[in-house]
């Protein structure tokens, strides 16, 4: 099975798709994840995928179609998977195709997730998220991702959830829906 997480930064995205991963067997990834670890190289795309994340804009599309699908291709995807953070903006969604399975998009308020990136204890802290980043994506995702939200709906396999419950609400709510839309 192939599903997307699809919300803001701090809608839950990890927790949930760490959730599902557990309890369908199926391996979760994170686009985000894997930029982080090519920043670390030093390498002139590793530096430029730095500069990018720690400004808060996207990696250019094609770019980062390359890698990801490049991952996807490794032998633990080939019967699934749970992709977080990605496609994040139309061309993206066009581009790949995959047999995506469901889309979920966790929506909490801009506010909420603030709140929530406020409260991330000092363990979780990245690079690149400072709080002129922090605002920069959300303000791409307003730009960039929500219309791959309709660009799904319109394809009918768009799931909204209320990314505001608490977290084992959200998940059994995934998997309710999740056995809907196979039946
Ligand atoms: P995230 O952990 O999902 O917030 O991603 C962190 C950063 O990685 C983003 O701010 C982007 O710079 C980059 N990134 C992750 N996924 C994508 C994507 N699908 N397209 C472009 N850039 C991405």
């Amino acid at each position: 099975m192939k599903l997307i997480l699809v919300g803001i930064q701090g809608s839950g995205k990890s927790t949930q798709g760490n959730l599902l991963s557990e309890k369908l067997s199926i391996p979760y990834l994170s686009s985000g994840h894997i930029f982080r670890e090519m920043s670390k190289e030093k390498t002139p795309l590793g530096r430029y995928i730095k500069e990018t994340m720690n400004a808060g804009y996207l990696i250019p599309d094609d770019k980062t179609l390359e890698i990801v699908e490049e991952y996807l291709g490794h032998p633990e995807y080939s019967s699934g998977y749970i992709l977080d953070g990605f496609p994040r903006t139309v061309p993206q969604a066009e581009k790949f195709v995959n047999g995506i399975d469901a889309v979920f998009y966790l929506k909490v308020s801009d506010k909420e997730a603030l709140w929530r990136l406020a409260g991330r204890d000092e363990e979780g802290v990245r690079e690149d998220n400072t709080l002129k980043a922090i605002m920069k994506r959300i303000d791409q995702f307003h730009g960039k991702t929500e219309p791959v939200i309709e660009y799904y709906r319109q394809k009918g396999i768009l799931h909204d959830i209320d990314g505001e419950k608490k977290i084992e609400e959200i998940h059994a709510e995934i998997i309710e829906k999740l056995h809907k839309s196979n039946t």
